[in-house]
């Protein structure tokens, strides 16, 4: 690797769980360097970080924050900048220095930093996929115009992308190109999450219960997402964005042991599929070294000790928000900016105790019923500030329908 030029990185969200993962990878990768690092608060595990990586740029979320941050890398690191908020962001995804954005945050904040990179003509590794979801076309769009790469981090997505890439998918994902590889259907994997197997009534289960996922380690939000079935909704929008496969040719089975990561079926009905252990640092890893694959830290799979492989079909009756996700995406323009707004608000509303597990799917519906009511709701291609607008409605309607 010795005369290879360094690849300069910035990570989005360092201190979450992707950003973790993400920075014990690049430890491992000898051509990559850390450039830039951003957290939210977390300034106790970011000085651990700085230490450790000794970034050019670290971005927080407030300017207390900044104050604290501040004064222990003084004399330190002196050499660091620390830059805040939104704007802080979205300068870091820009700069002309940095060869490849990792973006971890979660939800719709990630979206402005995202186009930045973007127009930046940056490779964006991306696990952010609410920023896709609310704004797909506009992304991929700027992407192609700016000569962009989105390479996902998403495990799923990651393992669609690897059973693509012999086959040229890598311009497929700029170019619209997919069809010409005669992708029949995508199939994504879900692990059923918290509550796949368990009997009963789901509303009075505990917000430690639905935290409890019982083969990914991830952060909170997603982890509800899981267990409400809504991430695997989440991401056939994210699918359709990335790999141009319309939304009615992509399907969701509960895979329970979280091996198989996805499958493509092609034309002639062939099937690829991608199996590992589920360890994020595989589809990280990938990621920044694309489309070159490096020896892994990941547990190498036996298959005799998996002995068995089940796929089941989701229970939309059970799992009422993951048909509420496919229907936004199905309709597409600001459907899925409101369908995530909600879910982000109910999500929290779910994890500070204020509304039950099955009210979060009952928010997000009454969210959709609201928006489908509204005067000047907008369908079809619609801008940024039309995105940016359905947003803010559908976080403010469900602060409003559940107080
Ligand atoms: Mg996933």
């Amino acid at each position: 690797m010795g005369d290879k030029p360094l690849k300069k990185i910035a990570i989005l969200g360092s201190t979450g769980s992707i950003g973790v993962n993400a920075l014990d990878v690049i430890e491992n990768l000898p051509m990559c360097r850390v450039w830039g690092l951003s957290a939210q608060r977390n300034v106790e595990l970011l000085k651990a970080q700085v230490r450790r990586f000794q970034p050019k740029v670290v971005v927080v979320s407030d300017g207390a924050a900044a104050d604290q941050l501040r004064r222990w890398t003084g004399s330190r690191f002196p050499k660091t900048k620390i830059w805040t908020g939104a704007a802080g962001l979205e300068r870091l995804a820009g700069q002309k220095d940095v060869d490849l954005l990792l973006s971890s945050v979660v939800g719709a904040v990630g979206l402005l930093p995202l186009l930045a990179a973007l127009k930046a003509g940056k490779k964006v590794a991306l696990a952010n996929k609410e920023a896709l979801i609310i704004a797909g076309d506009l992304l991929m769009a700027t992407a192609r115009k700016y000569g962009a790469k989105i390479l996902p981090v998403d495990s799923e997505h990651s393992a669609i992308f690897q059973c693509l890439t012999p086959l040229g998918a890598c311009q497929a994902c700029r170019t619209g190109l997919t069809s010409a590889l005669k992708i029949k259907r995508i199939i994504l994997t879900a692990s059923g999450g918290a509550f796949y197997r368990r009997k009963g009534s789901l509303d009075r289960v505990s917000v430690a219960e639905a935290l409890a996922h019982p083969t990914w380690k991830m952060g909170q939000k997603i982890t509800i997402d899981c267990a409400t079935l809504t991430n695997k909704g989440l991401e056939a929008i994210e699918a359709h964005h990335l790999f141009g496969v319309p939304m009615e040719n992509i399907q969701i089975v509960i895979h329970p042991q979280s091996i198989v990561h996805s499958l493509v079926e092609f034309e002639d009905g062939a099937m690829l599929a991608q199996l590992s252990h589920p360890d994020m640092r595989l589809p990280i890893q990938y990621a920044l070294t694309y489309p070159e694959r490096l020896p892994s830290s990941v547990r190498p799979l036996e298959l005799e000790e998996i002995q068995k492989l089940e796929f089941y079909r989701p229970d939309f009756r059970r799992f009422p928000s993951l048909k509420l996700a496919l229907k936004a995406g199905g309709l597409g323009g600001t459907w899925p900016a409101v369908f995530n707004g909600a879910n982000e608000i109910a999500v929290r509303l779910f994890l500070q105790e204020k509304i039950s597990f099955l009210g979060v799917s009952r928010l997000v519906a009454q969210v959709m019923k609201a928006y489908s009511n509204k005067a000047h709701r907008q369908n079809g291609a619609i801008g940024l500030d039309g995105i940016l607008a359905a947003d803010r409605w559908a976080r403010q309607m469900a602060e409003e329908l559940s107080s």
